[in-house]
């Protein structure tokens, strides 16, 4: 038993389908660019040939779980949507192959990676990092994690979203500029990988802004849903 002077934070969790037990988050990683039409609409198109992928992380305390109403956020006038495809990790590996990527995965689930876009692309644009305008409290929503089973290594699959019933994105995840034993492979080099990370796997086109009472509702075929509602600003 150990004695904190402060309680500690609760552990961040998702819901797992099928199961009553839960999923408990550890650290969220987020792949950049990793459509090719996402890329051109950003300015910056991937040659793969010539490129890596990138990362950037979200502190698990930003997690949110779908069907949740979150305030629009403080200091941005321009709060976008990216539906995701999220990999969870459910065992350890480092330095791993692609032929080896399957062992480390234990499902997935659909995610939104909210981003405060106009503080994203100040940071972009002045070479900081991009903490302000993606690690932002309730920036990382998830849907339950599916666990793998026979879906296998997702090779394909319908990814899309909706804003109030009408579609914003679509695409699907055989679009994806670095699939998914690509990226375990490429990320743990840099990382050993842990049981309970989240890992986003990067958004289709057409991604855009969202205003206070929009109802945000994604899905990815033959994993899931994710929802959300912006409510006021604080
Ligand atoms: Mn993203």
């Amino acid at each position: 038993m150990t004695d904190y002077v402060l309680t500690p934070p609760a552990t961040p969790s998702l819901p797992v389908q099928g199961s009553a037990l839960r999923f408990a988050v550890n650290r969220i990683f987020c792949v950049g660019r990793n459509y090719h039409a996402h890329a051109i609409e950003m300015g910056r198109p991937v040659d793969k040939e010539q490129a890596k992928p990138f990362y950037f992380t979200k502190a698990n305390s930003t997690l949110v779980e779908s069907g949740a109403t979150v305030p629009y956020p403080c200091a941005t006038q321009n709060y976008h949507y990216e539906m995701e495809l999220v990999v969870a990790i459910g065992a350890p590996g480092f330095r791993v192959k692609e032929t080896d990527a399957a062992a480390l995965i234990y499902g997935y689930a659909a995610g939104l990676d909210m981003t405060r876009r106009d503080l994203q692309l100040v940071a972009r644009e002045t070479g900081r990092p991009w903490d302000l305008g993606k690690d932002f409290e309730q920036s990382a929503v998830c849907g339950a994690i599916v666990p793998m089973g026979e879906l296998g290594v997702l090779q394909g699959g319908a990814i899309h979203l909706e804003v109030n019933g009408q579609t914003r994105q679509r695409g699907d995840l055989n679009q994806l500029i670095w699939n998914i034993p690509e990226l375990l492979a490429d990320l743990s080099q840099f990382y050993h990988l842990q049981a309970g990370d989240l890992i986003y796997t990067g958004t289709p086109e057409g991604v855009g802004a969202v205003q206070t009472g929009d109802h945000i509702s994604g899905h990815v075929q033959g994993v899931g849903d994710v929802a959300l509602t912006i409510g006021a600003a604080e």
